[in-house]
């Protein structure tokens, strides 16, 4: 697979406002590190730390009241994903944070859920 093709296809369900509906679409560049049939994973546009990427579901899904049972599989992989790439960045043995903002209090900008993965130094506790 190549770069360009990356992460190319609609997302489904897809918000035509949503900015990470256009990068899954192809719509909008990014770096994308990996994909499948039901989730994508990008490098996050402005890191925070050595390394941050965005496991995003290719369906849109605006946040976790909206999720329902038949989310279940898609839920699941996010996790399985993020671990996935978490380890090929080299973080399995030292550790990384994952983090999922939902709603206003927790500053959620992009309503497409995503898992944020946050590694390659050491963190301080949680706010
Ligand atoms: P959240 O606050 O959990 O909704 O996080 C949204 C994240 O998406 C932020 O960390 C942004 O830096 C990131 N982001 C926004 N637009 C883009 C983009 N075009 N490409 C990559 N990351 C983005
Ligand atoms: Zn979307």
């Amino acid at each position: 697979m190549t770069q360009a093709n990356l992460g190319a296809g609609p997302a489904l369900h897809a918000d035509p406002n949503c900015v990470f509906c256009k990068i899954i679409a192809g719509e909008l560049p990014s770096r994308m590190v990996y994909t499948d049939d039901t989730v994508v994973v990008f490098k996050d546009i402005r890191p925070r730390m050595p390394v941050h990427l965005l496991v995003v579901p290719r369906e849109h899904i605006p946040d976790l009241e909206a999720i329902e049972p038949r989310h279940e599989g898609i839920l699941a992989r996010l996790l399985l994903v993020a671990a996935k790439v978490a380890a090929d960045e080299g973080l399995a043995r030292r550790g990384y944070r994952l983090v999922l903002n939902d709603g206003a209090d927790s500053g959620q900008e992009v309503f497409h859920i995503h898992l944020h993965v946050l590694g390659g130094r050491r963190m301080g506790p949680m706010a």
